[in-house]
């Protein structure tokens, strides 16, 4: 049975002392009303730390929100998958669309970043996902295809094991518009079958496809309805305890 997941994404939000207030009465919200999904945050590398003490021993997943393409070494500014594994955290988020935009995050680049990720034993929520004139004109299908094949394909299966997929049209994060229950289904069975395709029926009916972008308490229970929808990876809402857990509980 592959795993529900909510998975939050709090991006460049939240300083040192409010991010650990946040952990902290997330750890407090879930301790006293239990989730029927696997639960993680993924914040920015200054929180990682902390909030892994917070978190640790509970039921609530961390994770960094990108890692380098190298090793180690002479690239100021970086961190390091190595570096991310070492505060505590067991995930981190790569190809997210921001990162692919803003920081020219290329194919060929996601590769070694998940490579390094795997090496060091983080599990990597992969985010792939169209932009708005590639869905107008019905090439969905063909980005998000190319989007795996480009980055996962060369993985073997047991590296697979240990990938999520976040599938997030551009067009809906943090732009209020949610892809409908529908659209993100057609989407998700599509990606299912290109990991059938590529790794066998068993890798694509053990892998865990997140929808994201403009995810609510308000719609997630209709998506997450969806067969091939495992769960979300949420932006705004997961930066109020209140609206994540929200998301979480329509698991419930
Ligand atoms: C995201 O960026 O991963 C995301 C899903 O953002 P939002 O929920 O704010 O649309």
């Amino acid at each position: 049975m592959r795993k529900k997941i909510v998975a939050g994404n709090w991006k460049m939000n939240l300083n040192l002392q409010e991010g650990v207030a946040l952990a902290t009465e997330l750890k407090a919200a879930l301790a006293e009303d239990k989730p029927n999904c696997d639960v993680v945050i993924c914040t920015p590398f200054i929180h990682l730390a902390k909030v892994a003490d917070i978190v640790a021993g509970t039921v609530i997943g961390l994770g960094a929100e990108n890692c380098a393409d190298k090793e180690k070494g002479a690239y100021t500014g970086e961190v390091s998958a190595a570096q991310v594994k070492s505060t505590g955290a067991q995930y981190v988020i790569l190809g997210h669309s921001e990162r692919r935009a803003y920081y020219g995050e290329t194919a060929s680049i996601l590769k070694e970043k998940v490579n390094l990720a795997l090496a060091n034993g983080l599990k990597v929520i992969f985010c792939i996902g169209e932009v708005l004139e590639e869905r107008e004109a019905g090439k969905q299908n063909e980005v998000v295809g190319a989007q795996l094949a480009d980055s996962l394909f060369d993985l073997t299966e047991d590296q697979l094991s240990n990938i999520i997929l976040a599938y997030e049209p551009v067009w809906a994060i943090g732009t209020g518009k949610t892809a409908s229950a529908e659209q993100a289904e057609d989407m998700h069975a599509f990606i299912r079958g290109c990991i059938a395709g590529r790794f066998g029926d068993a890798a694509a009916e053990n892998i865990s496809i997140l929808y994201g972008g403009s995810c609510k308490p308000g719609n997630a229970k209709e998506i997450f309805a969806k067969p091939d929808v495992d769960g979300g990876l949420i932006g705004g809402a997961a930066l109020k305890c209140a609206d994540f857990k929200g998301i979480i509980d329509a698991w419930k």
